[in-house]
C-alpha cells in the first residue's frame, strides 16, 4: 500500500517504529508494574512531533495531517496499546477542544504545550448516566459565582483524570436548556481545590495510564478558561470528537496488527504432532480472515483520513472505519487467543492485554451500536451523517492559523 502514499508516510512510520523500539518497548512494562504513568515518555515523544500532526507549526504542530497522523496512532498502538492511550488527549480531543473553541489566547496557552508533551491532557464528557446519550445522562452543573465557576456532579471513565494538568470537561450551565445548556471548560485540577480522580479498576488495562471516576465538589475553574460562551459546549464537542473516530479507529488497527503479528509468529512457533500449527488448515483459515480484515480496516481508515486532510464530508466514513477497526480489533484479538491455546489466557503474552483493549475500543470514543446508528440511518435517509458539513463556524486546525489571526491576518 506504501506505494499509494504521499511519500512522507513511510517515513513517518519508519520514524514513529524506531522510537517505539527504542524508547517505550524497552521500559513501558516497568512503568505498568510500578502503576506510573510515562510521564517522560509522553514528553519525548512530544518532541518528536507524534501530537502535532494535525496543528499547523505556530502551536508546536508539524501540519502533516490526519493521514499522518493515523499512521502515527497505528504504529504507536501496535508496538504497546497501552502507551497509546495517551494520544487523543495529547493529539486530538483534548486540543481539538481548545483549537476549535478558544479564543487565540486559549489556544496559544495550552495548546502548544499539550501538542509537546509538557503538560498532559484529559476528556471528560460521560457521565455515571451514561456515555451513548451523553446530553439525556448529563447531570454535572456549572455555576457562575462572580470571576469563577463552582462545578459540582460526578464524571465517568474520564481517562487520565488523576494525571491531568490541563483537561477539558463538559457540564451544563443551565440545565434546563437541553444542548443549549451545556459548556465546555479548560480545567487545571493541580490548581484549584474540588477534584477527585479515582482510577477504575480494569481488567487488562494499564495501571500506568488510568481511567477515572471523577467527583467534582466545588471545583474551581476561573471564567476566562470557560470555552467560547455558555451554551456552545455540545457543538464543540460534536465538532471535536468527530477525527477523534478515525485516530480511535487508527488504534484499533493497531491492536489487530499486533495481534496478527503474534499469532502468525505462535503458529509458527508452535509444533503438534510434529507439525507447525500453522499448517493447519483451520488454523489457515482464521489466519486468511484475520489478513483481510486488517487490509479492510487500513483502506477504510486511510480514506477517511485523507477525506478530513481533503476537508471533504468525513463523518459517515468516519463512523464506518470505526465500526470495521473495532470489530476487527475484536475479531483479531479473539482468534489469535484462540490460537496461542492456553497461553493466549496467560499475562506472560501479550495477547491477554489485546484482548481486553480490543473491547475497549469496541466500546469507547462511540460504541459500536452507536456508529451502526449514524451509519444506517445515513444510508436510509433519516439523518444524513455529513448534513452539517462546512457549515460550522468554528476554527478548524486544518485549515486556519491561530497565530495569523492573533496578528489580525484572518
Ligand atoms: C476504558 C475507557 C476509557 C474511556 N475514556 C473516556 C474519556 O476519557 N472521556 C470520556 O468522556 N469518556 C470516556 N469513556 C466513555 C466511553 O465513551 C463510553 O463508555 C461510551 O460512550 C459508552 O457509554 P457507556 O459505557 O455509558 O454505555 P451506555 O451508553 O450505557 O451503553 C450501553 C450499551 O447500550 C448500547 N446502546 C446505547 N444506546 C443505544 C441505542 N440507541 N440503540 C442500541 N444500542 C444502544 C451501547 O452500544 C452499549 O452496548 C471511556 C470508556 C472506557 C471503557
Amino acid at each position: 500500500m506504501d506505494e499509494f502514499l504521499p511519500e512522507e508516510i513511510p517515513a513517518i512510520r519508519d520514524s514513529v517504529i524506531k522510537f517505539m523500539e527504542t524508547q517505550v518497548n524497552p521500559v513501558m512494562d516497568g512503568y505498568e508494574e510500578r502503576g506510573e504513568a510515562p510521564r517522560d515518555l509522553v514528553l519525548k515523544a512530544g518532541e518528536a512531533g507524534f501530537f502535532g500532526a494535525v496543528f499547523p507549526e505556530s502551536v508546536g504542530g508539524t501540519d502533516l495531517g490526519y493521514l499522518a497522523a493515523v499512521v502515527i496512532q497505528e504504529e504507536v498502538a501496535r508496538n504497546d496499546i497501552r502507551f497509546a492511550a495517551c494520544l487523543n488527549q495529547q493529539s486530538s480531543t483534548c486540543p481539538n477542544f481548545i483549537y476549535y473553541g478558544g479564543t487565540p489566547e486559549q489556544v496559544m496557552k495550552y495548546v502548544p504545550n499539550l501538542v509537546a508533551g509538557k503538560t498532559i491532557g484529559m476528556m471528560s464528557l460521560t457521565e455515571p448516566g451514561g456515555g451513548s446519550d451523553a446530553l439525556g445522562a448529563m447531570k454535572t452543573v456549572a455555576k457562575r459565582e462572580g470571576d469563577v465557576y463552582k462545578i459540582n456532579g460526578s464524571k465517568m471513565w474520564a481517562s487520565l483524570a488523576n494525571e491531568t494538568d490541563v483537561g477539558v470537561l463538559v457540564c451544563k450551565t443551565d440545565p434546563d436548556a437541553g444542548a443549549k445548556g451545556v459548556s465546555a471548560f479548560i480545567v487545571e485540577p493541580k490548581k484549584y481545590p474540588g477534584w477527585t480522580a479515582q482510577p477504575v479498576p480494569m481488567m487488562g488495562l494499564s495501571k500506568a495510564f488510568r481511567t477515572n471516576a471523577l467527583f467534582l465538589d466545588d471545583f474551581t475553574v476561573p471564567v476566562e478558561n470557560l470555552i467560547g460562551k455558555e451554551g456552545d459546549g455540545f457543538k464543540i464537542a460534536m465538532r471535536a470528537l468527530q477525527p477523534g473516530r478515525v485516530t480511535v479507529a487508527a488504534k484499533a488497527l493497531g491492536i489487530a496488527r499486533a495481534a496478527f503479528d503474534e499469532a502468525v509468529k505462535y503458529a509458527n512457533e508452535r509444533v503438534i504432532k510434529g507439525s507447525p500449527i500453522g499448517k493447519f488448515q483451520m488454523i489457515q483459515s482464521d489466519i486468511a480472515d484475520m489478513s483481510a480484515q486488517i487490509e479492510a480496516s487500513r483502506t477504510l481508515i486511510y480514506h477517511a483520513a485523507q477525506c478530513l486532510d481533503a476537508n471533504l464530508p468525513s463523518n459517515r466514513i468516519a463512523s464506518i472505519a470505526k465500526y470495521h477497526a473495532s470489530l476487527t480489533a475484536k475479531f483479531v484479538a479473539d482468534k489469535a487467543q484462540q490460537i496461542f491455546g492456553g497461553y493466549g489466557l496467560s499475562t506472560e503474552y501479550k495477547i491477554s492485554y489485546l484482548k481486553a483493549y480490543s473491547d475497549m475500543f469496541y466500546t469507547g470514543e462511540g460504541t459500536a451500536n452507536v456508529q451502526k446508528i449514524v451509519i444506517a440511518e445515513d444510508a436510509l435517509g433519516y439523518k444524513l451523517a455529513d448534513r452539517h458539513h462546512g457549515s460550522s463556524t468554528l476554527r478548524n486546525p486544518r485549515l486556519s492559523d491561530v497565530a495569523r489571526e492573533l496578528q489580525g491576518a484572518e
